[in-house]
């Protein structure tokens, strides 16, 4: 097929994306909306130079690449990768890629925008960024993954480094992406460069407990917050929406805990058993695909639709899938008392709005799955310094960074009497701003 059938196809598979994503909510809400929102929000409890705050609604760079593949049987098609940038007043700009065919620019922005955010909250000297290719990567082979992702890194080149922009695993790449484009990049500096992205397999300097990282966070976050609130965990039911990396990791470590999960669910459906369900038993959805489904056939728990998951009368719900599945459209009917977000942006502004008029606590992503980039900034520490920390110390390191964060929040709910996402936003909010004001506007 020729180059511009397969512009069109791409263009219109973004189409499809933003389609999905409208479906999800009556408002239509973007990422990137959601985020503006928040931070127009959140500027309302903090006093900051409103000059700041309109900077920060924008995005500092956005790269648009084209990245042409040839495909296994000899064909070429054509795609579209982004690398949105939003601040670097902290330290170079850190955030995953995504390949997903409802990738957007609007998307990266946002997502960019609460990378900012979520490292701040954590104290990482990192600003945000976040990229993705508008690819349905089930649809190409190994070796094609690979041709795409290594010439998306020779196009981005110049606009990444350990020192400028790190990228690192988001939905659809894993380990082996970032393998990838390390070995691009590397092979075209004339030298071996670990730090230029995060999540590497621990053989090339990845650092050990980083795939897992963002669902201990969730877990972590989780037996925290139910402390505070007392739900003691040996009594305290859980659903988890998704069972991918950061559901399946967050789902076990809470079972492992002494709390009860008592749903879980990947892209194909939801299982629930009121008893509990044997987490540790079922894979991933990453290392098999049809697990939960399969784990229903074999066992007798009722299976449900994803929708219903959310609903489902629990103490704690953890949306770990995708964004923008808690909207104005059923943010009244959420039956738990706690959401501890796992994904990126799982609740629209508007339905964070009726969640806080009912009570229901939610934590917000910034905080919740930060620990995928805390170790990422330990993994960066490990290839800069050229020495590997041992498994126990990376969880020992979490463990007290995630603590910590956490109870700087704690503070602020309390000192203020806001939400758990506001506090977390007046956290991030005058740790960036802060750091605008010393480093100055020049010229
Ligand atoms: N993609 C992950 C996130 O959304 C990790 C980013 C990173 O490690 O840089 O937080």
């Amino acid at each position: 097929s020729t180059a511009s059938d397969e512009a069109h196809r791409t263009d219109r598979a973004a189409d499809a994306g933003s389609e999905r994503e409208s479906t999800a909510d009556h408002e239509s809400e973007t990422a990137l909306e959601t985020a503006r929102r928040q931070l127009e929000r959140a500027a309302t409890h903090v006093d900051v130079d409103e000059a700041a705050i309109e900077r920060l609604k924008h995005p500092a760079k956005v790269h648009e690449v084209t990245v042409p593949l040839q495909r296994d049987d000899g064909s070429v098609d054509v795609f579209t990768g982004y690398r949105a940038q939003h601040d670097s007043v902290r330290g170079p700009y850190k955030g995953g890629l995504r390949y997903h065919p409802g990738v957007t620019r609007d998307e990266c922005v946002g997502l960019s925008m609460w990378m900012t955010w979520k490292c701040a909250v954590m104290d990482l000297p990192f600003g945000g960024a976040k990229g993705g290719i508008v690819v349905d990567p089930k649809s190409l082979s190994e070796d094609e993954t690979e041709r795409l992702t290594r010439r998306f890194t020779q196009e981005l080149r110049h606009a990444i480094g350990p020192t400028k922009d790190i990228p690192a695993p988001d939905m659809g790449t894993d380990p082996e992406t970032m393998a990838w484009i390390m070995d691009a990049y590397s092979m075209q500096e004339g030298e071996t460069i670990p730090g230029v992205v995060t999540g590497k397999p621990p053989v090339i300097g990845g650092s050990y407990g980083r795939e897992e990282a963002p669902g201990r966070s969730v877990a972590i976050v989780t037996r925290e917050t139910c402390d505070y609130y007392d739900y003691p965990l040996s009594e305290t039911t859980v659903a988890v929406q998704g069972f991918g990396s950061v559901g399946a990791s967050a789902a076990r470590l809470l079972s492992k805990w002494g709390a009860t999960v008592v749903a879980v669910s990947d892209v194909n459906g939801g299982i629930y058993d009121p008893d509990g369900i044997d987490v540790a038993s079922i894979p991933s959805h990453d290392e098999e695909p049809e697990a939960v489904t399969q784990y229903a056939a074999e066992t007798d728990v009722t299976q449900i639709p994803n929708a219903d998951l959310l609903e489902l009368d629990v103490d704690v719900l953890v949306p770990a899938a995708v964004g923008n599945v808690i909207t104005a459209d059923n943010a009244d009917a959420i039956g738990a008392d706690i959401v501890i977000e796992g994904a990126n942006g799982p609740t629209t502004f508007a339905a964070d709005t009726i969640l806080e008029e009912r009570g229901v606590h939610v934590v917000p992503d910034i905080l919740a799955n930060a620990g995928g980039v805390t170790v990422s900034y330990f993994e960066w520490l490990q290839d800069i310094n050229r020495r590997k920390w041992s498994l126990e110390r990376v969880h020992d390191e979490l463990e007290s960074e995630m603590v910590r964060a956490w109870t700087e929040l704690r503070d602020e709910v309390e000192a203020r009497d806001v939400s758990w996402r506001d506090a977390a936003y007046v956290v991030a909010l005058s740790r960036v701003a802060d750091a605008h004001e010393a480093r100055g506007l020049w010229p």
